[in-house]
């Protein structure tokens, strides 16, 4: 079956200093915490007198959203969840788990899992994926400086492939959702179909916790948007939530963890993004289609965005990036964030992802004109050609 969004999940081996000590970004719409911010505790009275009030079926309604926005499933679903709760063994003890769980290092359990309880962990994804919208003023990044290098990838992504991408958005997630209790109220009301008194009531619930806790630092603790991922809405998406685009977006976490593991390189975002924009081309195109069925269908197309995105980064008419240096970034890139081979959200081992991307550069590198470019579908062909080749066990 088709997932609606694409998610991506990134790893570190080290700790980030980038976000830290940060102080919230201004905000016209910042709703100040309320003086008991700080003694809310998770154990309070008022947790089990909000659960009271949530609909009976609160738990089909958060599962049914990550199902339909295609949130569930993903390896960044199993990261973060493995974090919270230890229920995805497979991930226990890879790098991405370990730098997760040191960003969450000295957060109250309780307090977490009571955030957790009331979805307060999806509402940054929520709120860029159904209310963010592309605008000349949004900023990537918690220091904002991945702005122009994504815009103007984005730029060249859409020129680049052959086929109308001029309704695809380019979006940030930010933790500053967290930080306005109208943003939050309205994924509450929106996503989950609370009624206003109740969304506002969890909303300053959850915002309370949220600043209860320095380390989660108002929202942006990467553990909040630590994602990247691409979105083509199903036409019901767009009747309930008019306005509603395909889309790429960034998370502020992601982009800190990758500069955190050192992966200083542009090639390390610019491919991220790359790699989602090779999502779109298949949802234009039809190439989620396949005879594969579970995790090798979900391999097969993770695989393809890999090459689709090398291809277009080291293409001259595209990125224009030195191959062999972009090749270094995704092997690094690739082999911390390995995880649950199983899982229907699987990307492909570290070596298969490589050995992707390490075909995307070979096709640009092959072609007697280097000014020549495939289009979408007619890379696709070589790509399924190697494909078999690609996932083939290693003979040593
Ligand atoms: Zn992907």
């Amino acid at each position: 079956m088709l997932k609606k969004s694409t998610s991506c999940a990134f790893a570190a081996g080290i700790a980030i200093a980038l976000g830290l000590g940060l102080a919230p970004a201004a905000m016209a719409e910042t709703t100040t915490p309320t003086s008991t911010a700080a003694s809310v505790t998770a154990g309070a009275p008022q947790l089990d007198a909000l659960r009271a009030e949530l609909p009976a079926d609160w738990a089909d309604r958060v599962a049914d959203a990550r199902a339909r926005f295609g949130l569930d499933a993903t390896t960044w679903a199993d990261q973060t969840r493995s974090v919270i709760d230890g229920s995805d063994y497979q991930c226990a003890t890879t790098p991405v788990n370990a730098w997760l769980t040191g960003q969450l290092a000295g957060i109250d359990r309780p307090t977490m899992q009571a955030i957790d309880q009331l979805a307060g962990f999806d509402l940054a994804t929520y709120d860029a994926l159904i209310f963010g919208a592309q605008d000349k003023r949004n900023t990537f990044g918690y220091d904002g400086s991945y702005t122009n290098e994504l815009n103007r990838t984005m730029d060249g992504l859409k020129k680049f492939w052959d086929f109308d991408g001029s309704d695809i958005q380019l979006i940030p997630m930010h933790g500053d959702t967290y930080r306005s209790i109208d943003r939050m109220v309205r994924v509450y009301t929106g996503v989950y179909g609370l009624d206003a008194d109740s969304a506002r009531e969890i909303a300053e619930y959850v915002q309370a916790l949220i600043f209860s806790q320095p380390g989660l630092r108002q929202g942006d603790n990467p553990y909040f948007t630590f994602n990247a991922f691409a979105f083509d809405p199903a036409p019901e998406d767009v009747e309930q939530f008019p306005g509603l685009t395909k889309r790429i977006i960034m998370g502020d976490g992601v982009m800190a963890g990758l500069r955190g593991i050192g992966l200083q390189d542009k090639a390390a975002p610019l491919g991220v993004l790359a790699h989602e924009y090779g999502h779109q081309v298949q949802y234009a195109n039809n190439l989620f289609e396949s005879p594969l069925t579970g995790p090798e269908a979900t391999r097969r197309t993770e695989l393809m965005a890999d090459a689709y995105g090398t291809y277009y980064l080291v293409h001259s008419r595209g990125g224009a990036l030195n191959a062999a240096r972009t090749l270094d970034v995704a092997a690094s890139f690739y082999n911390v964030g390995d995880c649950a081979f199983t899982n229907d959200g699987h990307h492909g081992t570290p070596n298969q992802r490589l050995k992707s991307s390490t075909f995307g550069a070979s096709v640009v590198d092959a072609a007697s004109n280097q000014g020549h470019k495939l289009g979408a579908l007619a890379f696709d062909a070589k790509f399924e050609a190697v494909l078999p080749e690609i996932v083939a066990p290693d003979a040593h």
